[in-house]
């Protein structure tokens, strides 16, 4: 089916974003994946190319449009090309808008400029060893000194956890307070005290930096407080709807390129003395995995226009990321047997998909929790 909701502007910014991936990216990602670490001059190139901060105002540097189209595109683009490593969409869809729709005018100009040159790669630290799905269960803890606030905790399983230059972290601000006593604290590279671990060591997604950060006695200037004292659960709720849309948006687009690979293959691939195609069993899987993407992919859209147009709720969100990483999964698993022995082999396309892909139920919130989600919305 023709999609319909994409205008001549989004068309030419695809080409932009093609043209950046087959110059800055691809020429160098089999080094990245190697080193377990994309390069910093990404960053910038992708900064001048006006691929970071695309929503954040002009006058901060950025491309001064909110248009979630736009970080469609981008992702959509990044997954065809197979490319994990570089996570501009961390940057730019679920990091922007905390800095642009919570910083203070003096935080914005400190900020904003860095962040969409590709000078300043930022990370959001919500999870700890003990605490994952259940943000209540966080310790990290930042008590008031005055002047400042002197933080002491760790994270774990950090995007951009090495390259990060400023950090996000969820801390607790009033001991008694649970979900109401958290507060968004922005650490910045240099702060003493501000330690990072291991570079994690993942199945997939390898040239993406993961990693534990620690925090002992980090005196982060009252300065640094982004968003409303112990308002962090609020602003996490607020804005993980659209980490969720941008997760559910590569889910989809890594389905429909595995399903088109995988169609291609099994027309050249012959056993038995004719084309796998021919056989009827492959035939109904092609059918069924084409189906599935197309009536997500009809859902899909919808919520990205939705999102667009700023009326997309989190009840639907968490349906597009669950249903869309779900199905993003097991085309990846069928896809892999279609292709046999080859498809257990890391040089071929969809072998990379399978590794890279498997976390996309488990990041932004897990499917049961996006069905916790959902649940509570019908049956409260
Ligand atoms: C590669 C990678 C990148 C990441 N990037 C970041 C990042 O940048 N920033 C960040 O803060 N975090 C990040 N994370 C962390 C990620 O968001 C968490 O791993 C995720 O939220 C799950 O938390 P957990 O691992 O503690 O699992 P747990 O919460 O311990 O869950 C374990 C299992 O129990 C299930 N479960 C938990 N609660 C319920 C419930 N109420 N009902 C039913 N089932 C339940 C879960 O669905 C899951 O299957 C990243 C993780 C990875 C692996």
């Amino acid at each position: 089916m023709q999609r319909q909701i994409f205008t001549e502007e989004h068309d030419a910014f695809r080409e932009t974003v093609r043209t950046f991936l087959a110059k800055e990216v691809l020429p160098h990602y089999e080094q990245w994946e190697k080193d377990g670490i994309v390069s910093r001059e990404a960053w910038r190139a992708a900064g001048r190319q006006g691929l970071l901060g695309l929503a954040v105002p002009e006058e901060y540097g950025g491309g001064g449009n909110t248009d979630f189209r736009y970080s469609a595109v981008l992702a959509e683009e990044f997954t065809r090309a197979g490319v994990s490593g570089l996570a501009l969409g961390l940057h730019n869809d679920i990091i922007g808008p905390y800095l642009t729709g919570l910083g203070t005018e003096e935080q914005k100009r400190r900020w904003l400029p860095g962040f969409c040159s590709g000078e300043t790669i930022t990370a959001i630290a919500m999870t700890e060893p003990g605490a994952g799905s259940d943000l209540q269960g966080i310790r990290t803890a930042a008590e008031d000194k005055g002047d400042h606030w002197l933080l002491n905790g760790s994270k774990t399983f950090i995007s951009n956890g090495i390259l990060a230059d400023l950090v996000i972290v969820v801390a607790k601000t009033s001991p008694e307070g649970g979900a109401k006593g958290l507060s968004l604290l922005v650490v910045e590279r240099g702060a003493e005290g501000f330690e990072r671990g291991r570079n994690l060591d993942k199945i997939g997604q390898k040239s993406q930096d993961t990693a534990e950060l620690f925090f002992d006695d980090v005196r982060v200037p009252k300065e640094n407080l982004l968003g409303e004292l112990d308002g962090a659960f609020v602003h996490l709720m607020t804005n993980l709807a659209q980490e969720r849309m941008g997760i559910a948006v590569a889910g989809i687009a890594a389905a429909e390129h595995l399903l088109e690979i995988t169609t291609r293959y099994v027309k050249e691939r012959e056993a038995f003395g004719r084309p796998l195609s021919k056989l009827q069993h492959i035939r109904f899987e092609i059918a069924e995995m084409a189906t599935e993407c197309a009536v997500t992919r009809t859902f899909l859209d919808r919520c990205i226009v939705d999102h667009s147009e700023g009326t997309l709720d989190a009840v639907h969100a968490s349906m597009a990321k669950w249903w869309a990483t779900e199905l993003q999964k097991r085309v990846a698993d069928r896809c892999l047997q279609l292709h046999g022995g080859y498809g257990y082999m890391t040089e071929y396309r969809v072998a990379k998909a399978f590794t890279d892909g498997r976390i996309q139920t488990i990041y932004g919130g897990t499917t049961e929790i996006m069905k916790e989600i959902i649940g509570r919305s019908l049956l409260a």
